[in-house]
């Protein structure tokens, strides 16, 4: 189920729900369009946008799932529905952050954005010696963004890419990430706080094809891999919190494991928190601690490592970015009156639990 229409008079994609960002890029971009999609191309865009949908566009065009305008939905009683604003519009508002928990979605709608021709897109690096001064700079900068630009840094262990030097290869490096998508002229100035934020070993930001940096990291996320997600929204990036992130920096597993702290606020945080079921809008940061090992041996330390991160940050996940199915973790992705309407929306519309097999939220009938 790949099917995708680009209406580029309304501004209007409707794509069928096998498709994944790369699929979907593919077509909007023969238009010069684009909508808020993941940071890896593989990723599936159902479960990415039922779940929120955090990506490079969100600060100026909100989150995959605020971009939603109606989905073609089978119900748990084996009818097939269109939920949006004016038809089932609970069901529409619990799409939009619910995860799976409502239905099956057979295709999306969505509104889409001139992003045309190419992103001042890249990566700096600075050593991981200057992790402190890197973090508090990086937060300062980010309280200045504009929203046409969105950026993360990325905790890792340098890769053994032809642009960073052998001296540094195997060895813990901070990245930070960036896409701007406003005028290109516009945007180095707009970077250039983020690109001296310390001694930089690399800098690769360019203007790159949409296309081109959203599939910029795809080589760094092969499949086959064992992969546990965790995740921690910070309403502010305190100076614990940093202090939690330099710690686990310090303490990173192995080479493939990694923390992202990306940058929300923007078109993000306007949109109101009863709006969508995605309803954590006034955090302004969300970090990801991604464990993965490429078999079996040291998943468990990894895994366990991942926990001790997030539980250290503090108790609000995101429902994508949770690797295991976990009650206890679904309830801390909401606040107490999004995951009482949730469940009043689920005794309503699958009252059995025949949607289970994701980040569940039980009826309580
Ligand atoms: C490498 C990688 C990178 C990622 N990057 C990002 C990122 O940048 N931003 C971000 O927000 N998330 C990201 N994620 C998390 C991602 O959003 C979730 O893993 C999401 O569930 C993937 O969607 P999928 O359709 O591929 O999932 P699947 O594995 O196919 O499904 C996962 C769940 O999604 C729901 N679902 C799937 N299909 C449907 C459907 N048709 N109807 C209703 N519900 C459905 C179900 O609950 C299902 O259990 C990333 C994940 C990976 C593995």
């Amino acid at each position: 189920m790949k099917g995708i229409q680009v209406d580029p008079e309304r501004l209007r994609v409707t794509a069928q729900a096998g498709c994944t960002w790369k699929d979907l890029d593919a077509e909007t971009q023969q238009f010069g369009l684009a909508v808020t999609g993941g940071l890896v191309s593989s990723t599936g865009i159902a479960g990415f946008t039922t779940g929120g949908g955090i990506g490079w566009l969100m600060r100026k065009y909100g989150l995959a799932s605020d971009n939603m305008v109606g989905a073609d939905v089978v119900t748990a009683d084996g009818q097939f529905v269109h939920a949006s604003a004016d038809e089932h519009p609970d069901l529409f508002w619990g799409l939009r952050g619910g995860g799976g928990n409502f239905g099956v979605v057979t295709s999306f709608e969505y509104q889409v954005h001139e992003v045309w021709p190419t992103v001042l897109s890249g990566l700096v690096f600075y050593p991981a010696e200057e992790a402190e001064q890197v973090l508090r700079g990086y937060r300062a900068a980010c309280a200045a963004a504009p929203d046409e630009l969105t950026t993360l840094v990325d905790m890792t262990t340098a890769p053994p890419l032809p642009f960073l030097p052998e001296s540094v290869h195997g060895k813990p490096i901070i990245g930070v990430g960036g896409c701007w998508s406003g005028d290109l002229d516009a945007g180095e100035a707009a970077t250039a706080p983020f690109r001296s934020l310390g001694t930089v070993i690399a800098d690769v930001f360019a203007a790159n094809p949409y296309t081109g940096w959203q599939q910029a990291l795809d080589p760094l996320y092969p499949r086959r891999v064992h992969n546990y997600f965790r995740s921690a929204f910070l309403r502010t990036a305190d100076d614990a919190s940093l202090r939690v992130l330099m710690d686990s920096l310090a303490t990173l597993p192995n080479a493939l494991t990694e923390i992202h702290l990306q940058h929300l606020g923007g078109a993000v945080g306007r949109v109101p928190a009863d709006a969508t079921a995605f309803a954590l809008r006034d955090q302004e940061f969300i970090v990801n601690i991604i464990a993965r090992t490429p078999t079996a041996e040291g998943f468990a330390g990894a895994v366990e490592w991942a926990r001790g991160v997030a539980s250290a940050l503090g108790p609000a996940t995101y429902v994508n970015f949770t690797g295991e199915a976990n009650p206890a973790l679904v309830r801390a992705s909401y606040p107490p009156d999004t995951y009482r309407r949730l469940v009043e929306l689920k005794n309503e519309d699958d009252p059995t639990n025949l949607f289970r097999l994701n980040q569940n939220i039980p009826p309580s009938v």
